[in-house]
């Protein structure tokens, strides 16, 4: 493909993208594809002679929007969101177009140096302290790692590697393989599973701690387990705490268990995955109370910045930690500014060698929005769940599991955990909306997330008409099924009657 070619073809490409956005609201949310659809659709080899654009393009109108779950589709109210705007895909399709590698600061300056700015900048947007700042004098910063999943990954793995080095020299007495063999780590039990999966990876058992019946785990619980553990030999290394799990959006109290963090020499981390957007308000102030005390924490600008997968912000306080535990080099790395606080070779604070220039679509996102837009977006997710909220409580077929935290709203059917299974069994099979499913307690319940491109009160209220109406069929069945089940019941009786009837007869 020459320049030309992919002139006409890009432009092509935008004009799909913003169709597919502009009118989003027209498809389903869900495909209505089986498994295996696009394995049939496809020959299975690829093309020997080269096919035209236009020929791809119709195919992907043709195969592969059929199979797409319309995650940008303001009716997709599953999992949590997952950003995009139209500045961050240009960001996206800019950084393509550079396709850099930043590993190291000599390998694209401007990608190193603009990611110390952006994420300066966001810093300074969500009220974190100061210490996270690449500004300030000490050893602290922040970087973009690809999830929060490899965001807690590296911090697990640093926590690790800084609790073996310290036990080395205060126990030379211990092997550094007996040392690692009892290490320990731990979260909630509300925890995301990339938490678990971080300690699967880093081979150190993460202990998940029961939080309390609101959910929220606390310090206490976290010095019964240390106490427990360490009277049984172990060594515990890190916490991870969750500032808005994702069942129910719950806040773990970190201050509690920074105390105990500190008394233990233990990591403390904070996934912030989704919650910590609202760090930015003045009127969620209060999430941010302990942030002063942790070592490291994580937030996915993929989920509530309107900048599109993958871009995950991860702030250490002491960024030496990381680089010290992940540090190998070769000759061909090394470049003659390596070392200067200012300009951070990245490769050293992440799991892979490579990087992308994930820092353009940051950048172009926070300018051509403003730090004004992006509270405007936040505030609109958490207006958009308060009058879902208001829906679900002026109901009362239904009952709120959890307070609605943000742009999460927990409910359920009031009654037995069938009809919330099979009002969601209806919603999935007509498609319409997308929600999943989670349990508390034994009791299954809904999780809706204001999610897609440009929500809107329309949408919360045409949602909120179809669970209503799902509702409305399901009793209904449920009453004919019970009805039916009286009879036949009724029956039943009465046929056993006839038969002693039919014995008298014969004696
Ligand atoms: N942490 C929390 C609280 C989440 O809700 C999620 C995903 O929704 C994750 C971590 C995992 O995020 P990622 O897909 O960026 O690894």
């Amino acid at each position: 493909m020459d320049a030309q070619e992919f002139r006409e073809f890009g432009k092509a490409a935008v004009d799909f993208v913003a169709d597919y956005l502009e009118n989003i609201r027209d498809h389903d949310v869900l495909p209505s594809v089986e498994p295996g659809y696009l394995l049939d659709l496809l020959p299975k080899q690829m093309p020997e002679t080269p096919e035209t654009w236009s020929e791809v393009l119709k195919d992907i109108n043709r195969v592969i929007k059929p199979g797409i779950t319309h995650w940008q589709s303001p009716n997709m109210h599953a999992y949590y969101p997952t950003s995009v705007s139209y500045p961050s895909i240009v960001g996206e399709m800019l950084a393509s177009g550079f396709s850099i590698m930043g590993f190291s600061w000599i390998c694209s300056p401007a990608c190193t140096e603009l990611e110390v700015v952006v994420m300066d900048w966001l810093a300074k947007f969500l009220n974190l302290p100061e210490h996270f700042l690449h500004e300030n004098e000490g050893p602290g910063g922040g970087v973009i790692q690809g999830s929060a999943s490899e965001a807690v990954l590296v911090a697990v793995l640093a926590a690790r590697e800084q609790a073996v080095r310290r036990l080395r020299l205060s126990h030379p007495e211990l092997s550094e393989s007996e040392i690692r063999g009892k290490l320990i780590a731990y979260s909630s039990d509300q925890s995301n599973s990339c938490i678990e999966k971080a300690g699967v990876l880093a081979a150190m058992p993460i202990k998940l701690l029961p939080a309390g019946a609101d959910l929220v785990l606390r310090g206490d619980a976290l010095k019964q387990a240390i106490e427990q553990d360490v009277a049984a030999g172990l060594i515990p290394v890190i916490c991870i705490a969750s500032l808005g799990t994702t069942g129910t959006c719950a806040y773990d109290d970190i201050e509690s268990l920074a105390s105990i963090c500190e008394k233990n020499q233990v990591w403390l981390h904070v996934d912030a995955a989704y919650a910590g957007g609202a760090f930015a308000l003045e009127e969620c102030s209060e999430l941010r109370r302990g942030l002063d005390r942790v070592d490291s924490l994580n937030f996915n600008l993929h989920k509530f910045m309107l900048v599109n997968f993958d871009c995950a912000a991860m702030w250490l306080r002491d960024a030496n930690k990381v680089i010290d535990s992940f540090n190998v080099d070769r000759i061909y790395l090394k470049h003659k500014h390596e070392g200067q606080t200012q300009i951070p070779d990245f490769r050293h604070w992440q799991i892979p060698l490579g990087r992308r220039f994930r820092a353009l679509k940051v950048w172009i996102t926070f300018r051509t929005l403003g730090a004004e837009g992006l509270r405007a977006h936040i505030r609109k997710h958490i207006t958009l769940a308060k009058q879902f909220e208001d829906l679900v409580k002026a109901d009362e077929r239904f009952e709120l599991i959890a307070p609605r935290a943000l742009g999460l709203v927990c409910f359920r059917a009031k009654g037995d955990n069938e009809i919330t299974s099979q009002l969601l069994q209806r919603l999935m099979e007509r498609k319409k909306i997308y929600m999943v499913k989670a349990e508390h307690c034994g009791q299954l319940f809904l999780r809706f997330a204001v999610c897609g491109m440009d929500p809107k009160p329309s949408d919360i209220d045409f949602a909120w008409t179809e669970i209503q109406t799902q509702l409305t069929s399901v009793c209904a069945e449920q009453q004919v099924n019970a009805r039916k089940a009286g009879e036949l019941s009724e029956l039943t009786h009465h046929l056993s009657g006839l038969h002693v009837t039919n014995e008298t007869l014969q004696r």
